[in-house]
């Protein structure tokens, strides 16, 4: 449960104006399709920008209102909350947002108004909570090794924080493991401390594809807005030379994400792709009530038998989303109209404000 007392953020909210709402967010990440689609629902905008960072708010005319920092952590300093009250600000959490303000200033000091169910934030970042989600939901996952002494099969190696999969690893059996560990640890690539928190779990040879979910609380519907899948460096660089001169040029592979492109499924996928977040909505709403909240995604592997293995979890705006800054395939098909994952959001926020239900979709 968060720490920021609920009754403080309702009453904060209660005293707005609701003919005057403010959509702001962290001028990094997704802002610029959350600002973009707010002002299409007719919201104010507010961005929250570190100096030097401006041009593409300015370029792209997506803020009303720009609140200056030197470091992008200073969206939690007592000052910009307190602008961001003044301008009756409900923020939209994003990938950067919960990096940079971090988990225990969000749970415990930031009173302004927000978008969705801050208590999941934490159930996304905490690989064993994650976890937790996503079996209790009983989605397919990829089974996950205890010991390195158990390896039968080829594996995938990875490490806590977020690293752009710098340090990850594929191997096939116990001795590969120690020594790609061993030859990391000499690269300096994992630190000492890293080894023992290592999450060994099943290698899933299959297609990328990330699913880009909006429930709303207010209908209690799971909506598919978008699929992206991604551009990773310098894997995606290794897999286009030929495998005999792989071995000779000795790269390790790394997972850093440089970019994203809109995909869609085999058509016959799709009751998979709804039952999933189905599921993940209703596990959710028992284990961090109340709740999925808007926007979620989940990173996938569709194998060649045709089943979707989720990885990855994130519980509010992906990056992947800003592949369709004006419509997916899927949104449109939701929507008939030009549809983003902000503009989603603002509209939700929207509904919200029209039928008094603000408090259903903002802690
Ligand atoms: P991070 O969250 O640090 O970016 P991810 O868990 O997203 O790391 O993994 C990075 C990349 O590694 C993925 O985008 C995917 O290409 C690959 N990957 C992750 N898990 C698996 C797996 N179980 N099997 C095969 N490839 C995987």
């Amino acid at each position: 449960m968060s720490k920021v007392n609920r009754d403080e953020i309702i009453n904060i909210l209660d005293d707005y104006d609701k003919e005057n709402i403010t959509i702001a967010t962290l001028g990094s990440h997704t802002s610029l399709h959350i600002l973009k689609g707010a002002k299409e629902e007719g919201f104010r905008t507010a961005v929250v920008c570190e100096k030097g960072r401006e041009v593409p708010y300015k370029r792209f005319n997506v803020a009303d209102e720009y609140i200056m920092v030197d470091k992008f952590k200073d969206i939690v300093n007592e000052d910009v909350q307190s602008q961001l009250k003044d301008l009756n600000s409900i923020v939209v959490p994003h990938g950067s947002f919960v990096a940079y303000a971090g988990l225990d200033k969000i749970e415990n000091d930031f009173y302004v108004p927000m978008f969705g169910n801050r208590d999941i934030l934490r159930w996304e970042s905490e690989r064993d909570l994650e976890r937790k989600l996503m079996i209790e939901s009983g989605i397919r996952i990829p089974n996950k090794y205890k010991d390195p002494e158990e390896i039968d099969r080829t594996v995938m190696v990875k490490f806590p924080g977020a690293r752009g999969g710098k340090g990850y690893f594929v191997a096939s059996s116990t001795e590969e493991f120690h020594e790609k560990i061993d030859s990391m640890l000499k690269r300096n690539w994992i630190e000492p401390e890293d080894v023992k928190n290592a999450h060994i779990e099943e290698y899933v040879s299959g297609c990328n594809y990330c699913i880009h979910f909006f429930y709303s609380a207010l209908k209690d519907e799971v909506e598919v807005l978008g699929m992206d899948s991604r551009f990773e460096s310098n894997i995606d660089g290794l897999c286009r030379i030929p495998a005999k001169d792989q071995l000779d040029i000795g790269l390790d592979p790394s997972y850093v994400i440089t970019g994203n492109h809109p995909v869609v499924m085999r058509e016959s996928l799709l009751p998979q792709v709804f039952d999933i977040g189905d599921n993940l909505v209703e596990a959710a709403k028992t284990l961090v009530s109340p709740g999925m909240n808007g926007p979620f995604c989940l990173q996938t592997l569709c194998t060649d038998d045709l089943e979707i293995v989720v990885f990855e979890m994130s519980a509010r705006t992906d990056g992947g989303s800003n592949t369709f800054m004006h419509a997916s395939a899927y949104s449109y098909l939701m929507f008939g109209e030009f549809m983003s994952m902000g503009r989603r959001i603002a509209r939700e926020i929207k509904n919200a404000i029209n039928d008094d239900k603000l408090d259903v979709i903002i802690t």
